[in-house]
Order: C-alpha cells, then sequence, then structure tokens
C-alpha cells in the first residue's frame, strides 16, 4: 500500500473505531460484535506499528474507554483506571513473556496472578475511614461517572469495611457484573412485557449501572469482584495508609477479602508464567458451568516491585495482560438483535 493509501486507511480506522466507542462506551449499544472491533483496532496497531508517523496523538489505540455522560457528576481518578492489551494466542502470550524477560533483563521465572477477565464494567470504589463514600465507572480513565447511589445498591458491595485494619483511604478497583441468571431472568421478562432485550450480560450491566434511577439498578441482580487497588492515603482519624499494602498483587487482593470485598474464587496464584498457558485452558473449558459471563483470563506479574519496574504504556500496565477466549459471536448473528440500554 502507498503512504496515502495508508494513510486514508487509519483515518477510516479511526473513524470507524471512534463511532464504535461511542456506541459501545457512551450509549451502551454496541453494533457490531468484539471480535470485530479488536480485528479493525488491531489493524491500525499493526499499521501504527509499522508506520509511527501515522500514530496521531489522539489515536483510538492510545484512548481508555469513551466520553463520560453529562448526566452524572464527573469524578476525577486519583491514579488513572486503564484498560489491558490484549493476545489472542499461544505465540502471542509467548511473545508477551519473551517481552517481559527483555524489560526486566532476565530469564528469572516469575509468578503471575491468574484471574478471569470477567466481561462487566470497570469501577473504582472509595473508602474513607472504612466507609464507602464514593463510587465512579473507568469513563476515559482519567475522568469517570459518579454513579455512587447506584452502587449503593449492590448488596455484595460492603457498605462499611470488616476489623479496624484498613488505610484512611482506600480504592478498591473491580467490575460490576451481571451474573447469567439475573440476565436470563432480565430478558425473560422484557419479552413478557414486549420490551426490548439486552444483547450480552455486559452490556446489560452498563445500563443497569448508568441509571438515573437507583431504584431501577436495586432490580437488576449486580455483583461486584475486586481484582485490584487503586489509591490508597492517610486520613487523620486513621493513619495506616500505605504501610497497609503489603506483599504482591494476590497477597493484596487476600487482604481486601479480608476487609469484606469479594474476590472471583477462581482467582490463582501460579508460580510461573509457564503455568498460564494450563490454566487459560482449564477456564476456557469450564466457561459454560461458571455464574457470569468472562472472555477470557487476565495474567498479571504478581510482584509488585516488578510491577513498578515494569510500568505502563499509553493506555495499559505493561505487566499484564488479557489472554483473550477465541470469538463466540459473529456479525450476521448480532445484526437482528435488538438493543437496549
Ligand atoms: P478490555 O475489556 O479489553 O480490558 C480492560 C478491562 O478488563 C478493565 O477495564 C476491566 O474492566 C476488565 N477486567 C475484567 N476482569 C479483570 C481482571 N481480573 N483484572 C483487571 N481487569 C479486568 O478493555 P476495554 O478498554 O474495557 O474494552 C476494550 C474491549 O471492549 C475491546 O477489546 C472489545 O472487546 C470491547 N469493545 C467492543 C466494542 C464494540 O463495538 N463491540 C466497542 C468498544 C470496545
Amino acid at each position: 500500500m502507498t503512504e496515502q493509501a495508508l494513510s486514508s486507511r487509519v483515518a477510516e480506522l479511526t473513524r470507524q473505531i471512534n463511532e464504535y466507542n461511542h456506541q459501545y462506551y457512551v450509549l451502551d449499544q454496541p453494533s457490531v460484535p468484539d471480535a470485530e472491533y479488536d480485528r479493525l483496532m488491531r489493524e491500525l496497531i499493526d499499521i501504527e506499528n509499522k508506520h509511527p508517523e501515522l500514530k496521531a496523538l489522539d489515536s483510538p489505540s492510545q484512548k481508555v474507554g469513551g466520553e463520560v455522560l453529562t448526566a452524572f457528576t464527573q469524578v476525577t481518578h486519583q491514579l488513572p483506571m486503564l484498560s489491558l492489551d490484549n493476545v489472542f494466542s499461544g505465540e502471542e502470550w509467548q511473545a508477551f513473556v519473551k517481552r517481559l524477560h527483555d524489560r526486566l533483563g532476565s530469564n528469572d521465572t516469575l509468578a503471575m496472578c491468574a484471574e478471569p477477565k470477567l466481561d462487566g464494567l470497570a469501577v473504582s470504589l472509595r473508602y474513607e475511614n472504612g466507609v464507602l463514600v464514593q463510587a465512579a465507572t473507568r469513563g476515559d480513565g482519567s475522568t469517570g461517572e459518579n454513579i455512587t447511589e447506584n452502587i449503593r445498591t449492590i448488596k455484595s458491595i460492603p457498605l462499611r469495611l470488616n476489623g479496624d485494619k484498613y488505610p484512611g483511604i482506600l480504592e478498591v478497583r473491580g467490575e460490576v457484573f451481571m451474573p447469567k441468571a439475573s440476565f436470563e431472568t432480565l430478558n425473560a421478562q422484557a419479552i413478557k412485557k414486549g420490551e426490548k432485550t439486552f444483547v450480552n450480560p455486559r452490556n446489560a450491566a452498563a445500563g443497569s449501572l448508568r441509571q438515573l434511577d437507583s431504584k431501577i439498578t436495586a432490580k437488576r441482580n449486580l455483583a461486584f469482584y475486586a481484582y485490584g487497588i487503586g489509591y490508597v492515603g492517610e486520613t487523620a482519624e486513621n493513619i495506616l495508609g500505605e504501610a497497609w499494602l503489603e506483599g504482591s498483587h494476590y497477597q493484596r487482593l487476600e487482604q481486601l477479602k479480608t476487609l469484606g470485598l469479594p474476590m472471583c474464587p477462581e482467582v490463582r496464584l501460579l508460580a510461573s508464567e509457564d503455568e498460564c498457558e494450563a490454566f487459560y485452558q482449564d477456564i476456557l473449558n469450564r466457561r459454560d458451568e461458571l455464574s457470569y459471563e468472562i472472555d477470557g483470563t487476565v495474567l498479571k506479574v504478581d510482584d509488585i516491585a516488578l510491577q513498578e519496574q515494569l510500568g505502563f504504556v499509553a493506555r495499559a500496565p505493561r505487566w499484564a495482560t488479557a489472554y483473550k477466549f477465541p470469538a463466540q459471536e459473529e456479525l450476521t448473528v448480532l445484526e437482528d438483535v435488538e438493543f437496549q440500554v
């Protein structure tokens, strides 16, 4: 392709991806399956990697999520909420591991925290002196929507942390999702009433969480699993601050569990990166038995010092990747489905 043809392909991909982002993140109404979106994004990233001069500062490959809905007040995240990079095959996973070793300058075995990739939406929960004071969506990564009242209706999210050993300020990051059973009930009710059905549990969770009336959210049976920590700090009343942060990523998740925050029961601490492939296969085989929808696994370097050494790129950490499952949905299937927020 000539430079000019490549440049117009980049412009076309950018336009399409931005439009799909708006439909998915802002309207909660995707018009194409994720696999199609992922294919376009990959094509854009491939061109940008081979022709860095074509990579615009505001390229969708550099951004997290979409715009925030103005119907909600905005929350500025004290620490950004990032996305994840993806791998789609064993070869790509091996290439990711090689990059980790190259960046660390060592072939030492890496302990990995292996987690299902929950198909819902990311939220940040802020606890001050043990009390839930604010909850926000990821939004564009730096600014999210204030959805505190809606989050308060989710039964598995504690309004007050257990015990008294927690930092003054603790931001918990995790996924709000709709269990498969709740999704099926919701759609069955919609069909009975002659209303539109939701296309998938992720879409239903996003639409339910971004309701202006929290009474509607309360009826939707949403659930939550914690998978990380955001900002941690002190307050005058509770000065534990960062001293509370101990151990590896997995140990931190265990600490969150003792405070009453739910953690996905499938999360495993693996002794080496070589065990990740078996974890991926096992979860893939059992995917249909799980009571919630997942679209892959998330594999994270467990050692926090190594995470810090590896750092971040524009939209994702370098120390983690989503290892995604093969696509289940086809474009032709989605075309017949009606969507609703
Ligand atoms: P992502 O879903 O690929 O990965 C990041 C997200 O994974 C996090 O924000 C978090 O919400 C979630 N996650 C789930 N389990 C996790 C765990 N254990 N640890 C950490 N994070 C976990 O990224 P994204 O930026 O939210 O969305 C991109 C994806 O969304 C695309 O790859 C595509 O599949 C889909 N998408 C589809 C369309 C469409 O039109 N169909 C449009 C935009 C995005």
